[in-house]
């Protein structure tokens, strides 16, 4: 067979997911002029301080297509350059609030320029060059948005830790019957880890702040009813929930999700996702809502129902 004939040579045809990453520096202030100064900094705290604050902003871009003869969705080269003068080359070492007439709050339709606005205007000025399927932009290593071009739905996720104690045994089991099920997590006297969780709440972005809900709000909510109480403790012993169940990661992501999904709610948004990595080498995760994502595995989904 003549392989330059064969119309999947190189994968031709077939369908692949490619990232892109970039970066940069820009600077932001929070402040809306039909705000008083106090409602300003109550809303936005230290954010309104003149005249801005930055971030090293990291950029993470998802497009989506079928290979071309060259086994590529698409040249590497054209992508670097769409991103480069469509957005990095345009707010690199700015100042948001003036880089985009999206983000002129003089005009009505005009937003602050928060990390889930910027996920969303970076969507809708990259799209007619490139075949986005997702967007992620990190503002910092523990805060960032996802959009996935739902309208004006967007993600935003926190990542918090806190340092605990544990040990693996059913109470109704031996030691002996333990130790076979749980191995060396099931030693009488417990052992440690530092958990990060990243938490996704999901929401629409607001019309003038930008924002799918309070952030300050979100964050003080889960130091509240997840770090305050778990940080420093035995979960065994200290949460009563885990007197009677494993505190495995899964049932540790489950209880966080069971306990944050209604406060979230209050703050007008639905918390996605919890994702807990116990040690570098092992996570768990857990869908609170529906599932909004294609590529979720069906047993996710199942979980989801919960
Ligand atoms: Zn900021
Ligand atoms: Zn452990």
């Amino acid at each position: 067979m003549d392989e330059m004939n064969d119309l999947t040579a190189h994968g031709q045809g077939r369908s692949c997911v490619i990232t892109r990453r970039a970066c940069f520096s820009s600077s932001h202030r929070y402040w809306l002029p039909e705000l008083t100064e106090k409602e300003n900094y109550i809303r936005f705290g230290r954010c309104t301080l003149e005249p801005g604050h930055g971030h090293n902003y990291e950029l993470i871009v998802s497009m989506a297509d079928i290979l071309n003869a060259d086994g590529m969705v698409l040249n590497l080269s054209n992508v670097k350059k769409a991103i480069k003068s469509e957005i990095t080359q345009q707010l690199d070492f700015r100042f948001l609030n003036e880089a985009w007439p999206e983000f002129d709050i003089s005009q009505t339709d005009g937003l602050l320029p928060t990390t889930e606005a910027l996920v969303h205007t970076i969507w809708k000025r990259l799209q007619s060059h490139i075949p986005l399927v997702a967007i992620r932009l990190y503002e910092q290593p523990t805060l960032w948005a996802d959009y996935l071009g739902n309208s004006m739905d967007a993600y935003l996720t926190i990542r918090v830790h806190f340092a605990a104690a544990h040990r693996l045994a059913r109470v109704e089991l031996s030691q002996e019957e333990n130790e076979k099920i749980y191995g060396k997590c099931a030693r009488p006297h417990g052992h440690g880890h530092n958990y990060l969780v990243d938490i996704t709440v999901r929401g629409t972005i607001e019309k003038r702040t930008g924002m799918i809900c309070d952030l300050a709000a979100l964050q003080e909510l889960v130091n509240e009813l997840i770090v305050e109480p778990f940080d420093h403790t035995f979960l065994n012993k200290d949460i009563p929930h885990f007197t009677s169940c494993v505190p495995t990661a899964e049932n540790i992501a489950l209880h966080i999700a069971d306990r944050l999904s209604i406060p979230i709610k209050t703050l007008g948004a639905q918390l996605h996702k919890v994702r807990l990595q116990e040690s570098p080498n092992n996570a768990a995760e857990v869908y609170a809502e529906t599932p909004q994502l294609e590529a979720m595995p069906k047993s996710l989904e199942a979980l989801a129902t919960h």
